[in-house]
């Protein structure tokens, strides 16, 4: 069989081969960057290099960003130690940010997946405590760009701080932490073709973080624990690879765009979330009626073809999507939604070799049920 095609870029782009090369050297270097000496100061300087270049690709002042041990440890870290009375989230957000605190109260979205900011307004007016709303830049699932440059201004003025988890948006549509507004953001290495495993924190304010983890003072007491040297490397490898290929990444949703409506031929009946707004370029999330989501995953896997169900940071577990249910839309469609992501590495034979692959597993169902 011919090589396998890779449109999951959403759950881990495949890692940049310079990001692992850097990586490779930062290990191999060893020493701790908090040590003194001469090897120690050497991966201090690895370390900073690489806060400046994820600094560059989110326009933000490089004493903000903090490292993390992921998107999921930055995005509780925003929210559990914001020291907020209230905290807002909408709908659609990643897990890590719906579960970081389970009082949150919830901003809904409309059916193109699109966070509502005067619902935010109207949650803010009147109330003198102290807020915190949370609102992605991105989603995961559908791609779906939010408002945020909108929620912050609507936040700042009735007094509420934001947090944006841009881990989605970042290297895949321009990003200006300035411009947009929030009061911080959460970064991930891996879906940017860095490692797993380390992520980042940007705050406007460099000292307005508190602390999640607790331990010694390294990144300047904001997030204790050895430095993660070699993935903060490949972190920072990874965003400049990025930063430069915005472009390019632009350019795939001319690709996507001809896939989605070669789908929609083969199927009329098959249609696109969130296509009426405006979406990340990569991102696509298509419902093939009648066929549910896992057997589309695994017809496609058997064909050689690695797609997804919604996302893939749940661990494979079967539950109706909950940014589907959020935009309205009904259980029987959400259950058939099929991600697919495409990223720097994707070619347009691999789109045709996934739309085969749809349309003959679309001929096969419908033989079925007919
Ligand atoms: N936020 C979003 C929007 C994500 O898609 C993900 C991962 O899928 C995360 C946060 C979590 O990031 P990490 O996997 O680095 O913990």
């Amino acid at each position: 069989m011919s090589a396998r095609v890779y449109l999951d870029y959403n759950a881990s782009a495949p890692v940049w081969p310079e990001a692992a090369d850097a990586v490779d050297e930062a290990m191999r270097a060893g020493a701790n960057a908090s040590s003194i000496h001469a090897p120690g100061r050497a991966a201090r300087a690895r370390i900073e290099d690489a806060r400046e270049s994820v600094a560059r690709l989110v326009g933000a002042d490089p004493a903000g960003i903090v490292f993390t041990g992921g998107g999921t440890e930055a995005n509780n870290q925003a929210i559990r130690c914001s020291g907020a009375e209230r905290v807002l989230v909408s709908a659609i957000e990643h897990e890590s940010v719906l579960s970081a605190d389970e009082k949150a109260e919830i901003l809904p979205v409309d059916p193109e997946g699109v966070v509502d900011p005067e619902a935010l307004d109207r949650a803010l007016a009147g109330d003198a405590r102290s807020a915190l709303v949370a609102v992605m830049l991105a989603n995961n699932e559908t791609g779906v760009i939010q408002p945020v440059a909108r929620v912050a201004e609507i936040a700042r003025r009735r007094g509420a701080r934001v947090h944006c988890d841009a881990v989605q948006a970042a290297g895949k549509i321009p990003v200006d932490a300035a411009s947009l507004g929030a009061d911080s953001y959460a970064l991930s290495a891996h879906k940017i073709g860095g490692p797993q495993g380390v992520g980042a924190l940007v705050l406007r304010d460099p000292d307005a973080a508190g602390r999640l983890i607790h331990g010694g003072g390294q990144e300047r007491g904001r997030r204790a624990g050895t430095e993660n040297v070699a993935g903060v490397v490949g972190f920072g490898r990874a965003a400049g690879i990025v930063g430069e290929r915005l472009e390019e990444f632009a350019r795939l949703s001319a690709l996507r765009d001809a896939m989605e409506a070669e789908l929609h031929a083969v199927d009329p009946e098959a249609w696109t979330v969130g296509d009426r707004a405006p979406r990340l370029p990569n991102t696509s999330m298509t419902v093939m009626p009648g066929c549910e989501s896992a057997a589309q995953v695994i017809a496609m896997d058997l064909d050689g073809i690695a797609v997804s169900a919604g996302s893939a940071c749940s661990s494979g577990r079967i539950r109706l999507p909950y940014v589907l249910e959020a935009m309205g839309v009904d259980e029987a469609a959400a259950m058939c939604a099929l991600r697919v992501s495409l990223g720097w590495w994707t070619t347009p034979d691999e789109i045709d070799r996934f739309v085969a692959s749809w349309a003959d597993l679309r001929r096969r169902t419908a033989r079925r049920v007919a």
